[in-house]
């Protein structure tokens, strides 16, 4: 706890300044405050019986000066101390994207978009409330709270003690509500992501549910979903309605209780009427704090869990990065050595164990094999996308790990079977692959990856905004446009994870021809279940389970007996549609 907090303060330092204004005019406020009904106490029993009406017309411009300089406190309170937290919440929110970046794919294989999403926004949004109001709000509701009473002492001793009994039913009413106010809300936070998470769902799958005709399914789901979020509402304004009538009467009890002793004080002599007066706004200066207790008791427990939550976060040490004395590499050749590579997704499950793959720069080398082999999973290891276990891969004889990550991946271009775009423009996409390119070599590469012709057809051109993930383009074009990035990329060497997989033979075919002159001079990896598409590789390794079972060329392998690859390529050949492996 004492730790967390001083890692809270610490987001305070680069703003000590900010904040001393901040909690100064807070204090300075709080203390006027409290001077008032001592300033009317004084005005009733020593001004006004003088009938100096100049006097008393120089306590009223005297008066307005200090409204004057409590109303700039609070411009100072208001706007300079939310700056705070907000300057806090966005160098928070800075440093945690920050942390997001470097978090490796086994992080993100085991993590929840919306919970990522929430810890950027809106756990951080409460701990800058927090930031704002916390520590102030905290020692100002205390020093009313002991300044009232002292006050109240000062004007009358026996009425004094008398609120000191009955206030703690004050006391009570409002931090009950408060609390059951606190657990309502917070059930309504738990409905919100609840229905958050359907909305994100729905639309996000809404291409399914129409094309199932599953809309009444949805409908009933969310009809549901929204439902509880209703009574849950409805619960927490029959809590805050109850809670805020309750804590008024009972405020407003303690008041005519107070009236009526103290008016009793005053008929026998023991009460002046401004002390009467004053008196009677004390008690209504000392409500005031307990009101604010109950928002702190309300805001810190989500202050607290968010911050908690950040900081965890923060902490989790990314488990790909540089190492200690990582070299930048420039332009590598593309020679890439495995030797004894040991590799599981977890633990407890090796995926390889003593791999041992070598090739030479500029070999095009494919892999094939049955779904679940290991042939993507080879793949993310050259650029450090996964951590091995054992042994070692290197690139012109370096080991990746010597290298920093940054300069290994620019020398690696991948492209995928379902291509990831960004909602923009193609321009925009296309440039990802080398954000300085000139207009020049974007299109450049766009006439390499053909998709030239695509972008005359479009009425805007390269400022065409394909969609969300591209749904504007067709799988051919989203396609054309991953090669373009990697055209614009250059790099040495090139990764094609069942890159046309996905799309019609015709498409392919096309494709096949912008892959060929993507690979020509680089190193290139080739994932394939289309034999055609792999028969002119230099080498082909038939991996299996984790194990290359079998390496060699086309016409090598086809030439082997009862090999591996051999009946793969008849039964492709034979049955046209006959998968060679269970997919
Ligand atoms: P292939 O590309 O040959 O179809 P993969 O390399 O994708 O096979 O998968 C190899 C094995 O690793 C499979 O058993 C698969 O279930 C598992 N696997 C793949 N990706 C992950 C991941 N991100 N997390 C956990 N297991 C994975
Ligand atoms: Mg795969």
């Amino acid at each position: 706890m004492s730790d967390l907090l001083k890692r809270f303060a610490s987001y305070y330092r680069p703003h000590r300044g900010l904040f001393a204004l901040d909690f100064s005019s807070a204090v300075v406020a709080g203390l006027l405050e409290l001077a008032f009904p001592v300033a009317v106490t004084l005005f009733i029993d020593r001004l006004l019986p003088t009938g100096q009406l100049d006097v008393i017309a120089l306590a009223a411009a005297g008066l307005f000066l200090i409204y004057l300089f409590s109303a700039g406190l609070q411009v100072i309170v208001t706007y300079w101390g939310h700056m705070l937290g907000v300057r806090i919440e966005a160098e928070m929110r800075r440093k945690a994207f920050d942390h997001l970046q470097k978090l490796s794919f086994g992080y993100f294989d085991n993590q929840k978009t919306g919970h990522l999403v929430a810890r950027l926004t809106k756990d951080l949004e409460e701990i800058g409330e927090v930031a704002h109001h916390g520590p102030e709000d905290l020692f100002i509701a205390i020093m009313t709270l002991i300044g009232a009473f002292i006050l109240m002492l000062w004007v009358h001793v026996p009425l004094a003690l008398i609120t000191a009994v009955i206030v703690p039913l004050t006391a009570w009413v409002t931090t009950h509500y408060g609390a059951r106010m606190t657990s309502t809300w917070h059930a309504l936070y738990g409905r919100v992501a609840d229905f958050n998470a359907r909305i994100e769902e729905n639309v996000g799958g809404i291409r399914v549910v129409q094309a199932f005709a599953n809309e009444d399914h949805e409908r009933k789901l969310f009809a549901e979903s929204n439902k509880n979020y209703l009574t849950t509402k409805m619960q927490a304004y029959k809590v805050m309605a109850a809670s805020a009538s309750l804590s008024y009467l009972s405020m407003r009890f303690v008041q005519v209780v107070v009236m009526l002793a103290g008016a009793w004080f005053v008929v026998h002599g023991e009460l002046s009427a401004g002390g009467f007066v004053g008196f009677l706004l004390l008690v209504n200066v000392f409500f005031r704090p307990i009101d604010k207790i109950n928002s702190i008791i309300e805001t810190y427990p989500k202050g607290i869990a968010g911050f908690t939550r950040y900081t965890q976060f923060l902490d989790t040490e990314p488990d790909i990065r540089d190492g200690a004395d990582a070299k930048e590499v420039s332009r590598l050749n593309g020679d890439i050595e495995y030797r004894g590579v040991g590799f599981g997704y977890s633990a407890d499950k090796a995926v390889f164990d003593g791999l041992d793959v070598s090739i030479k720069a500029g070999e095009t080398i494919a892999f094939v094999g049955p779904s679940g082999a290991g042939k993507t999973t080879i793949c993310s290891l050259l650029p450090r996308f996964y951590e091995i276990t054992s042994g070692t891969i290197a690139i012109d004889g370096v080991d990746v790990r010597d290298m920093t990550l940054r300069s290994l991946r620019s020398n690696i271009g991948i492209v995928q079977q379902d291509v990831f775009l960004f909602a923009g423009t193609i321009r925009e996409n296309i440039a990802y692959g080398r954000l300085d390119a000139t207009e020049a070599e974007i299109l450049d590469a766009a006439k390499r990856a053909r998709l030239d012709d695509v972008i005359a057809n479009l009425a805007d051109g390269l400022d065409t905004i394909i969609g969300e993930r591209g749904v504007k383009l067709s799988g051919g074009q989203k396609q054309r446009l991953a090669i373009a990035r990697i055209f614009l990329k250059n790099p040495p060497i090139l990764i094609l994870d069942e890159a046309t997989s996905a799309l019609d033979t015709e498409t392919e075919r096309a494709i096949q021809q912008s892959l060929a002159e993507l690979s020509a001079g680089r190193t290139t990896l080739v994932i394939a279940h289309r034999l055609a598409t792999i028969a002119n590789a230099d080498r082909i390794l038939v991996v299996d389970d984790g194990r290359i079972v079998e390496s060699g060329n086309h016409a090598e392998l086809i030439a082997r007996k009862n090999g591996r690859y051999r009946n793969l390529q008849a039964a492709q050949t034979e049955g046209g549609s006959v998968h060679p492996f269970p997919v």
